[in-house]
């Protein structure tokens, strides 16, 4: 049996791993968290680098072209512009992680802001006439729609712009960023192009590089967690049935120790303590509720008593204790001539009476006479003696004018007497 004291340990110590686990939970999740951090910085600072190449690029060629026409006369700087295009037009051919674009200046307004068309388009050309012709679909503007930029200039000739496209079903396509330099002298601007995709494609396939992934441990851990406490609960379940199968095994062997008080006490209660034969109180009982059958209209009963002869003379020849093995080991051969329903009591000293239910007077003579023979034939043994004994019996049955189950006993002991008085060891019928 689980006592309560072990129960309250277990419920302790359910408690003391949940919290366990609560800790463990909150330690995986901030390394989770954590991991994800060091992913997005790593992530960021290379967006961000990536970027910056590519503006540092545009860059160098900007300031290495203004270089170069930086002394030079407004004739002079004609003779190399077409010089200088080609050579602006084979790096953007060259460049592959980014577009570049070059768009003469339609016009400045006062506050440096120059208006101009830029298209896209996967050849790098001077587009001097800002129309835009898409070969795939031969359409205006059909790409990408509503595509004209105002272009600020700050001093210094430069601008950083993001500009994000929509389809056709205005969600979000793509985002491009823009870096625009202007180069005065040749009424220039040469704008990069990088697709933030391609920039976060790139990133993230660096970072996993690294081998640093977006990882979630946590549901695995409350999976875990669920089976744990699952398994628990079954552990407690089945402590619990334990305890229960032990109290009702308990019960039980208790009630079987009652039953079997109980059946004891009634056997006391009933019977002869030396020869075990059924007392008169029980045989008394018995015989009334079959006579009162009887009285109902039930087949009639019968009974017999028989009494051993000179009884006296065993006693004193041979002495009480081997008179008493007399008495119990006649009663055993006679019980061992009758039905189990018939009742054997001890009537008093050496007189016994056999009961046979819905048995009538002829059948029971001939019982009767068998139980004769069988006395008369018994040796009793005890330890020092071999007893021969014989017995005297009486019979009768039932009378519908009985007052009583006992009358019927009372005609056969008057029957057992005449055998008595005839020369004993007989079997006489009442017969008045
Ligand atoms: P009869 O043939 O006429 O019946 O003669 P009897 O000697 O059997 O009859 P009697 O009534 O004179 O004697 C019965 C004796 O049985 C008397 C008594 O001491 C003895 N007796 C009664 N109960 C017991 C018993 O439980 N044990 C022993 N050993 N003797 C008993
Ligand atoms: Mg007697
Ligand atoms: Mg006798």
């Amino acid at each position: 049996m689980i006592k309560l004291r072990y129960k309250f340990y277990i419920v302790l110590f359910v408690i003391f791993l949940m919290i366990s686990a609560s800790f463990i939970a909150i330690i995986f999740f901030a390394a989770d968290y954590n991991r994800n951090n060091v992913k997005d910085t790593y992530y960021n600072m290379l967006y961000d680098t990536s970027k910056q190449n590519i503006v540092n690029y545009i860059e160098n060629i900007c300031d290495s072209v203004s270089y170069n026409l930086k002394d030079l006369k407004s004739n002079e700087i004609e003779e190399k512009e077409q010089y200088i295009l080609d050579f602006i037009k084979g790096i953007a051919k060259d460049s592959q992680d980014f577009e570049v674009y070059l768009q003469k200046v339609d016009s400045y307004s006062e506050s440096n802001i120059a208006v101009y068309n830029m298209y896209s388009s996967e050849y790098v050309e001077i587009d001097e006439t800002f129309t835009y012709y898409d070969k795939n679909t031969e359409a205006k503007a059909q790409f990408y729609p509503s595509y004209e930029t105002l272009a600020e200039l700050s001093e210094n000739n430069k601008a950083l712009k993001s500009e994000i496209f929509y389809d056709s079903e205005y969600q979000i396509s793509e985002k491009r960023t823009f870096y625009s330099r202007l180069i005065p002298e040749l009424r220039l601007i040469v704008t990069s192009c990088f697709y933030d995709n391609d920039l976060k494609n790139q990133s993230e396939k660096y970072v996993s590089g690294l081998g640093i992934y977006n990882e979630n441990t946590m549901p695995a851990f409350l999976v875990v967690m669920i089976f744990l406490i699952m398994g628990l609960f079954i552990f407690l379940c089945y402590i619990e049935s334990l305890y229960y199968k032990k109290l009702e095994t308990k019960f039980l062997s208790e009630k079987i120790k009652t039953d079997e008080k109980y059946e004891e006490l009634k056997r006391l209660a009933e019977t002869d303590a030396l020869t075990k034969c059924y007392n008169r109180k029980y045989l008394n009982e018995k015989m009334t509720n079959v006579f009162r059958n009887f009285l109902q209209g039930h087949l009639p009963s019968s009974a017999i008593l028989f009494d051993i002869d000179n009884f006296k003379r065993v006693n004193d020849t041979y002495g009480h204790s081997a008179g008493d093995a007399v008495l119990v080991q006649v009663s055993n051969a006679v019980r061992e001539c009758i039905r189990r329903e018939d009742i054997l009591a001890r009537w008093g000293g050496e007189e016994f009476v056999i009961f046979f239910k819905y048995t009538n007077i002829k059948s029971a003579l001939i019982i009767a006479e068998k139980i004769r023979v069988t006395i008369e034939n018994l040796t009793v043994i005890t330890t020092e003696h071999k007893i021969k004994v014989t017995a005297s019996i009486g019979i009768s049955t039932f009378k519908k004018s009985d007052s009583e189950a006992t009358d019927c006993i009372e005609r056969a002991d008057d029957a057992m007497y005449i055998s008595k008085k005839t020369g004993k060891n007989k079997v006489t019928l009442y017969n008045k």
